[in-house]
């Protein structure tokens, strides 16, 4: 090649040029954080104390996953060959369409829902079939059933699901993978604990069931970034395969047992964000609010033409809520976090005096 030659500059695969860009608004929350469905306050106090516990010794290790995926399994009530252990759901959800989705498969997916689940599967060579939900959001069950084929390798539900809040039932659920047997079926339960139901015990009996858990929601581990699958040896073996054994480091591996050894401040932590959502649902319906049931820590609410602007307001309140305009079926949504009773108190001030500016903008037009 001559020396005045343009070189071509490296070009990513097809498929990683054709992915959508997701870039979440991560940046500059100093303010009361009800826009990424965290737990809003703080971890476990004995999570510090295990940090506090690590040497600099320590550090030069790579982490060693099994014995920690151990008392997880035990804790669950499952064998140690049945849980892996990963780097948040995100690296679940990754691992999982990467070892089973291929050219020809299909992802059925009810939306709206989690938008990872789009994003990953874009990078595999799959065709993602959405399932668009009716305008109660209701999870779309009969329709779902109706779009399983012979080409479908993964059914992927959240249960509560996001932005919605709404729920699978168990029955569904189980219906679901009978239809489906050459499918898995990934249920998952990010925000179990805020709804209370789970079909993590199924495992035993429903061979294509894979139940996905974190530890970013109610425990507050977010910044840890901590999650696990769960489901039978044989689906478990493939999803080894793929996961890396060192993507979970060594300060999470240490800190989860102390995290679900301290179920008192677990239970306490959810017992705030159902009673204040319950306050906050009050709130919503009192200024006449449209909003969907929510057995999440998070609810989505209707805001109509100036959801921006109620953005926009909310922050300038001191107040971060997220807009879920843009997902399949939300037009005009934003979705609020639920956190402890006493910042809920503040967010409803912010809301209500929102609320009261959209409106006088509205009359003054
Ligand atoms: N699943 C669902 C349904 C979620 O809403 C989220 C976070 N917003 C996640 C998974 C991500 O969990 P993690 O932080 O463990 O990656």
């Amino acid at each position: 090649m001559a020396e005045t030659d343009i070189a071509p500059s490296p070009a990513p695969s097809a498929r990683v040029a054709a992915m959508k860009e997701y870039y979440p608004p991560l940046g500059s929350r100093d303010v009361l954080r009800l826009d990424f469905n965290e737990n809003t306050l703080a971890c476990s106090p004995k999570v510090r104390e295990a940090l506090g516990r690590i040497s600099t010794g320590d550090l030069t290790r790579y982490p060693q996953r099994e014995p920690v995926e151990a008392i997880m399994a035990r804790y669950l009530g499952l064998a140690a060959d049945q849980v892996a252990l990963t780097n948040g759901v995100d690296e679940a959800i990754h691992v999982l369409f990467e070892a089973f989705l291929e050219a020809g498969g299909e992802l059925l997916l009810p939306v709206p829902t989690y938008t990872m689940y789009e994003v990953y599967a874009s990078a595999t060579a799959a065709r993602v079939v959405p399932v668009q939900a009716a305008d109660d959001l209701q999870f779309p069950y009969e329709r779902l059933l109706a779009a399983i084929t012979p080409r479908t390798k993964i059914i992927a539900i959240a249960n509560p699901n996001s932005p919605s809040g709404t729920v699978a039932t168990r029955a569904q659920l189980m219906e679901i993978a009978r239809r489906a047997p050459q499918a898995v079926l990934m249920v998952d339960e990010a925000y179990f604990h805020f709804y209370g139901e789970t079909v993590i015990d199924l495992i035993a009996t429903v061979p294509n069931l894979i139940v996905a858990r974190t530890f970013s929601k109610a425990y507050g581990l977010a910044g840890l970034r901590l999650g696990l699958l769960a489901g039978s040896v044989e689906l478990m073996q493939w999803i080894r395969r793929v996961l890396s054994p060192y993507s979970v480091n060594l300060l999470a591996l240490a800190c989860l047992p102390p995290a679900i050894e301290d179920t008192a401040y677990l239970d306490w932590y959810v017992g705030e964000v159902v009673a204040a959502r319950a306050d906050f649902e009050a709130a919503l319906d009192a200024a006449g609010v449209r909003r969907w049931p929510s057995r999440a820590n998070f609810i989505l609410v209707d805001i109509g033409a100036k959801h921006a602007e109620f953005v926009r307001r909310m922050h300038a309140a001191g107040v971060l809520v997220r807009d879920r305009s843009s997902d399949p079926g939300c037009n005009g949504c934003v979705r609020i976090t639920i956190g402890t009773r006493e910042q809920m108190k503040q967010a409803i001030l912010a809301l209500n005096e929102t609320l009261a500016a959209l409106r006088a903008g509205s009359e003054a037009q």
